[in-house]
C-alpha cells in the first residue's frame, strides 16, 4: 500500500515514515498542501494522511483540491485536537475524509484503519500538455472554475460569437477570482467570431429544404420558406459563381449555385433536410470578399485591449496579413500585449500555413469549420502536419473542437475521442481544446479531469519523433545550452531564468521529458507561458542577484513540490553579460537537490 504523508512538523514526518515502513508501507512525505497537491496529483496513492494545520496551504484547502482531482482518495486527517467541534463539522462534509487520527499516534489502532482501506485505481494529473476549456453557463462561476483550474485547466476561452459585453466580463472577473483563490496563472482567450456567415430566420423557427428543388437565396431580410431563405451577410451574394457549393448548419446540408445574382442567387438542394434560424453558411469553393477582420470584431478586439485578457482569437485567417493586422493594430493601440492565435479553418489558411505560423503568436487547429471548409478526411493529416511546423518554428499550437463531445450530455467519453485526445498528444500538440463540453456540458469537471487523465496515459508513452530529433539537431548549433538540457536524462526539472520570456517557447518544444519551470517576474508572461506544453511558472518578482534568484527560485519549486531534496536538476539562465563583458545567450549548469 502507498501512503502520502503530509505534516509539516518534521519529527512527526520521521515517527510517522519509520513506523509504517516497519510496518511493510510505501511511504513518501510532503511538508505543505501545495508539495502534497503536487505529489499526490503525480503519483498513485492509496491513502494520504494529511495534517489539518498547515503552513501555507491548510488542510481543508488541500481536501478540497483533492476531491476535484481524485473524488476516491481516501484521506485520515492527522490532529492533536481531535474534539473540535468546528473542525468536525467542516470534515464531515468531505466525503473523502475516512476519519481523525489523534497525536500522539495510537499505532495499532491506525494500521487497522490503513488495513480497511480498499484498493482503487487513482489517475495522475500531473501532465505536461495543456487544457483550453470554453466558458459558458455551465463554468462561468468562481466556484466551478476554480475546480476546473484544479482538475486541469490552463486556458479560460471565452467565445465572442455568442454574449453581451457585460456577460463576458462577469466570466472574467470570475476566472480572475479562481486563478486568485488556487494560486494557478490563467491564461484568457478572447475567441473573435470572424466572419461567419448565418441565415437569416425561417418561418416558425426551421423549414424542411427537398433534395433537387430550387431554393432563392437573398439580400433582403425575410422569414425563410422552402422557396427563399436570407442571409445576414448579403456582400457574400456578388461572390457566389454558378457551380459553386454553398453549406449550411455545418454542412449537414448541401445547395449549388445555378444562377448568380447581387439580389438572389438561385441554388439547387443537394443534400435536403431540417434548416433551423441563423444556422452557419459555409462557402468553401469561393473567393469571399469579406474582410477577415468583420466590424463587430475590431469592436470587440477594443473591449479585450480594455480588459485582462491574454490572447485573441482570429477566425476564418485566410493570409499572413489577417494576422499582421490584428498584430500592428494591437501594438499601435499600446494597451496591452496581447498575444495572436490564427485559427486554421479556411482552405487558404491551410496553403499560407507556413506564412501563418512565422507570424501568429500561436496557431488553433478549428477542425469544427474546418472539416466543413474542406473534406472532413482531411482534417487528421492536416491536423498532424500543422502541429509538426509548429514544432519546427517554436509556435504553440492548440488542437480544437469535439475532442470529448459526447461529455456534453455523458459522464464518459467515446473511444473514438479518447484516442482522438491521445493521438493530439502524441502528435505533440501544445494543447488541447473543449468547447460545449465546459461551456453548456453536464459536468464540466468531469470532463477536465478525464482529459488531463488521457493525457496523463498517453504522456508516459510518447516520444520525440526521429523529425524532432533531427530539427532539434540542426537547432543545437544556435541554443547550445537548451540542447544539453533537451538530451539530459538524470534531470528531473529544469529551472529557467528568463527574464525575458524569450526562451521558453524553445524549451517548451525541445524539452519535453521533464517539467520546465519558468520563473518569471511578470504575472502576464506566467499566463501566456499557460498555453506551452510542459512550462510551469514560478513568480519571483523582486530583483535579485543571479545567485540568490537560482536559491529563491529553488526554494519555491520545493514549496510547491515539483523538486524534492536529492533530485539532479538543471538550471538555464538566459541571455546575460558575463562579469568579463561576454554576452551570453544561455547558460546551463547541472546541481543536485540539497537535503534541507
Ligand atoms: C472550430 O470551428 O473548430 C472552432 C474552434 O471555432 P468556433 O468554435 O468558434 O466555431
Amino acid at each position: 500500500m502507498r501512503i502520502l504523508v503530509l505534516e509539516d512538523s518534521k519529527p512527526t514526518q520521521h515517527l510517522l515514515r519509520t513506523r509504517l515502513e516497519k510496518e511493510g508501507f510505501i511511504v513518501d512525505t510532503a511538508d505543505n498542501g501545495h508539495q502534497g497537491f503536487q505529489r499526490a496529483t503525480s503519483s498513485a496513492y492509496d491513502v494520504i494522511l494529511s495534517d489539518i494545520q498547515m503552513p501555507h496551504w491548510d488542510g481543508f484547502k488541500f481536501i478540497e483540491a483533492i476531491q476535484v482531482v481524485s473524488p476516491h482518495l481516501p484521506i485520515l486527517i492527522i490532529t492533536s485536537t481531535p474534539d473540535d467541534p468546528k473542525m468536525l463539522e467542516r470534515l464531515g462534509e468531505a466525503a473523502n475524509v475516512l476519519g481523525v487520527i489523534a497525536k500522539p499516534f495510537d499505532f495499532d489502532d491506525l494500521f487497522k484503519r490503513l488495513a480497511s482501506i480498499p484498493r482503487l485505481e487513482h489517475t495522475s494529473v500531473n501532465k505536461k500538455a495543456k487544457i483550453v476549456c470554453t466558458i459558458g453557463p455551465a463554468s462561468n462561476t468562481p466556484e466551478m472554475l476554480g475546480k476546473m483550474i484544479l482538475a486541469g485547466m490552463d486556458v479560460a476561452r471565452l467565445n465572442f460569437s455568442h454574449g453581451t459585453y457585460e456577460a463576458h466580463e462577469a466570466t472574467l472577473m470570475a476566472v480572475r477570482e479562481a486563478e486568485k483563490a488556487w494560486e494557478k496563472p490563467i491564461a484568457v482567450l478572447q475567441d473573435l467570431c470572424g466572419p461567419k456567415i448565418r441565415t437569416g430566420l425561417m418561418q416558425d423557427g426551421a423549414i424542411r429544404l427537398l433534395t433537387g428543388e430550387v431554393l432563392v437565396i437573398q439580400a433582403e431580410p425575410i422569414e425563410g420558406t422552402v422557396d427563399r431563405i436570407s442571409t445576414i451577410t448579403p456582400i457574400i451574394l456578388a461572390d457566389l459563381r454558378v457551380g459553386d457549393p454553398v453549406l449550411l448548419d455545418d454542412g449537414l446540408l448541401e445547395l449549388r449555385v445555378l444562377k448568380e445574382g447581387t439580389d438572389e442567387v438561385h441554388c439547387e438542394v443537394i443534400v435536403g433536410g431540417m434548416l433551423k434560424s441563423s444556422k452557419g453558411i459555409n462557402l468553401p469553393s469561393t473567393a469571399l470578399s469579406l474582410p477577415s477582420v468583420t466590424e463587430k470584431d475590431w469592436q470587440d478586439l477594443d473591449w479585450g485591449l480594455n480588459h485582462s485578457i491574454d490572447y485573441v482569437a482570429l477566425s476564418f485567417v485566410r493570409s499572413a496579413e489577417d494576422v499582421w493586422r490584428i498584430k500592428n493594430y494591437i501594438k499601435s493601440s499600446g494597451k496591452r500585449n496581447l498575444k495572436v492565435v490564427a485559427k486554421i479553418e479556411k482552405p487558404e489558411a491551410v496553403q499560407n500555413i507556413r506564412e501563418i505560423i512565422e507570424v501568429a503568436d500561436a496557431i488553433m487547429i478549428a477542425r469544427g469549420d474546418m472539416g466543413v471548409e474542406l473534406p472532413a478526411a482531411r482534417v487528421p493529416r492536416i491536423q498532424e502536419r500543422i502541429i509538426q511546423l509548429c514544432w519546427e518554428m517554436n509556435t504553440p499550437v492548440i488542437t480544437a473542437t469535439q475532442m470529448l463531445d459526447s461529455m456534453t450530455v455523458n459522464a464518459r467519453p467515446t473511444r473514438a475521442e479518447v484516442t482522438d485526445v491521445s493521438m493530439a498528444i502524441k502528435e505533440g500538440t501544445d494543447a488541447v481544446m473543449l468547447s460545449q463540453e465546459t461551456a453548456t456540458g453536464v459536468d464540466p469537471v468531469n470532463v477536465v479531469r478525464t482529459m488531463a487523465s488521457i493525457i496523463c496515459e498517453e504522456e508516459r508513452y510518447s516520444r520525440p519523433s526521429a523529425e524532432h530529433v533531427e530539427e532539434l539537431e540542426k537547432d543545437a548549433a544556435v541554443y547550445p545550452a537548451l540542447s544539453v538540457v533537451a538530451n539530459l536524462s538524470t534531470t528531473s526539472a529544469t529551472l529557467l531564468i528568463d527574464p525575458d520570456g524569450t526562451l521558453y517557447p524553445i524549451l517548451s518544444k525541445w524539452n519535453r521529458k521533464a517539467p520546465t519551470l519558468l520563473v518569471t517576474k511578470s504575472l502576464h508572461v506566467a499566463r501566456h507561458a499557460g498555453l506551452y506544453n510542459n512550462i510551469f511558472p514560478l513568480i519571483i518578482r523582486e530583483d535579485l542577484g543571479r545567485t540568490e534568484m537560482v536559491f529563491r527560485s529553488l526554494a519555491m519549486a520545493r514549496e510547491w513540490g515539483y523538486v524534492h531534496a536529492g533530485e539532479i536538476i538543471a538550471v538555464v539562465e538566459g541571455a546575460r553579460v558575463t562579469r568579463s563583458g561576454i554576452r551570453q545567450m544561455a547558460a546551463v549548469q547541472v546541481i543536485r537537490v540539497e537535503r534541507e
